[in-house]
């Protein structure tokens, strides 16, 4: 039995229905007599693992033909120099939007490759509220836009992909994909580290659409090169093969017991929707985002008062609800309430949330 609620904001818990199978298959995968830890990735075994994770994927995310899936490692901090290595082909010039301290991250790295402008930002309210664009709000000449879709650290969301007119748009989905449906051909690229939504940390999918393969800069590592991983299946080198293989169950989970994206959507809202009217009805704990782009992942507040923020987190911790302390880049508390949180989960943090509310 499972003993607390973990309200990391990544890695992240895991269906306990996905861990309990992985258990089950770990001495003894379908009668191969080994571990998916220990297997060949050339293998026919493993093959099929593979195969029918990113045929899942396709299929959950309703991810069109004209994509390739990467399985890749590095994390999506890795992505932050491989998107401009492969991307940043033609003007050399980027436009980035700073909504949060990974798309500064992303921003930064791409400084290094190319002529990278902010093109919007909001920064100047600590990142609680997504900005304003429109297509001119865009360098014509820009080879992509980048964005942070959903803001991890802040708690904030893009409600919808920003109209980025005829320039591609690439999109770090690490705490967004497989949360609700979306149509993947609004973007160009998107990626993801898998510790929040898909897989244990190790995994990063990258789902990037053909025609933006194949032109990398000179110099770009073969690891490096989205080319590179097409043209091999994602195995130039050994893939991350057991998180792949926890990402598979991870898709079986969500297709067989959950009902698919749709029904994950309604699930994640209500979750959201409960912690959310908490804090509206709250006179002693305070969102600290803009209504409108409230995440339904990270759900962020705040007392006004760190030590009493402190001994929330502490009292918390001792009722079995971890990892609330919220990034120090905002302070207060932060509840990551990501698809494998239970409903559960989050009406017992409610029930804390107003007790605590009643005795301070
Ligand atoms: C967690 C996270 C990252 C960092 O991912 P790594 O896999 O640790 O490199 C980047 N972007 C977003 C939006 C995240 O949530």
């Amino acid at each position: 039995m499972r003993k607390v609620f973990n309200f990391s904001a990544g890695p992240s818990m895991l269906p306990e229905a996905v861990l309990k199978r992985a258990a089950g298959e770990m001495l003894d995968y379908n009668g191969s007599g080994q571990s998916v830890m220990e297997m060949s990735h050339r293998s026919a075994v493993y093959e099929e693992i593979i195969e029918s994770c990113e045929a899942l994927l396709r299929e959950t995310m309703g991810i069109p033909d004209s994509y390739k899936v990467l399985f890749m490692q590095g994390g999506a901090s890795s992505q932050f120099a491989m998107v401009p290595m492969n991307l940043m082909n033609g003007s050399g010039k980027a436009d980035y939007m700073l909504t949060g301290q990974f798309s500064e991250k992303a921003y930064q790295e791409a400084q290094k490759f190319g002529d990278v402008r902010v093109a919007a930002s909001s920064k100047d309210r600590n990142f609680s509220y997504i900005p304003q664009t429109c297509a001119d709000t865009f360098d014509k000449d820009a080879d992509y836009v980048h964005i942070c879709y959903n803001n991890t650290i802040f708690g904030t969301r893009f409600l919808e992909a920003p109209d980025t007119g005829d320039i591609p748009l690439v999109a770090d989905m690490s705490s967004y994909i497989l949360s609700e449906p979306f149509d993947v051909s609004k973007f160009a690229l998107i990626y993801a580290g898998a510790q929040k939504n898909m897989a244990p940390a190790g995994l990063t999918v990258v789902i990037v659409r053909e025609d933006m393969i194949g032109k990398a800069r000179q110099g770009t590592p073969v690891m490096f090169d989205y080319k590179v991983m097409a043209d091999n299946g994602s195995m130039y080198n050994t893939p991350p093969t057991y998180p792949i293989y926890i990402c598979k169950l991870v898709l079986e989970w969500i297709r067989d017991d959950i009902g698919g994206l749709a029904a994950m959507a309604e699930r994640n809202r209500e979750k959201a929707g409960l912690l959310y009217s908490c804090l509206d009805s709250s006179k002693l704990f305070k969102s600290t985002v803009q209504k409108e782009f409230r995440s339904t992942m990270n759900v962020t507040f705040a007392t006004g008062d760190a030590q009493l923020d402190k001994k929330f987190v502490a009292e918390a911790e001792t009722a079995g609800l971890v990892n609330l302390k919220g990034h120090r880049s905002v302070g207060g508390m932060r509840a990551s309430i990501y698809n494998a949180m239970p409903r559960e989960g989050v009406e017992r943090l409610v029930e804390f949330m107003e007790k605590f509310e009643e005795e301070n």
